[in-house]
């Protein structure tokens, strides 16, 4: 754990998040900047910077499970046709919390494009609404 990593904060509870999904070694949560409706983050708890850094593949190891859950409950609960995931490796690659992450986002059969990282303001007022979908 690093004691100035926000995930670290969120995962061993010291700071809050909607959370959808929790496990000994990983949780899910709601972005705060969603993209799309439903956009969650799966961090597992192990704290590494990226793919590169050391304990990268146990980190994956131990995340595997959450991303499973995550992408089905996205997918049962929010009607989604598919899910995208996107992951950042470094601040070239728009990385901004360091800590290993994956974004799953919610695609509606048609869905516009995924050309950039623009949060959906919508998907930002119903947070809520999108967290008691998911966990009622
Ligand atoms: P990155 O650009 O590093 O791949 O993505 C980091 C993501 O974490 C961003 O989408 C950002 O909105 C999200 N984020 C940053 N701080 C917080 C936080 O305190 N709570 C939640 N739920 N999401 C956060
Ligand atoms: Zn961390």
């Amino acid at each position: 754990m690093s004691d100035h990593c926000i995930f670290c904060a969120i995962a061993s509870g010291r700071a809050p998040a909607r959370f959808i999904y929790i496990d000994d070694n990983a949780c899910a949560f709601l972005d705060i900047n969603p993209l799309r409706t439903g956009h969650t983050l799966v961090v597992p708890r192990r704290h590494v910077r990226d793919l590169a850094d050391q304990g990268a593949a146990e980190a994956l190891a131990e995340v595997g499970l959450a991303l499973q859950h995550t992408a089905r409950l996205l997918r049962a609960r929010l009607d989604a046709d598919g899910i995208s995931v996107l992951q950042a490796n470094g601040a070239a690659a728009g990385q901004t919390v360091f800590h290993l992450h994956f974004h799953l986002l919610p695609r509606p059969a048609g869905d516009r494009q995924l050309t950039d990282w623009t949060e959906d303001r919508q998907a930002r007022k119903t947070l809520d609404e999108t967290h008691q979908a998911l966990t009622s």
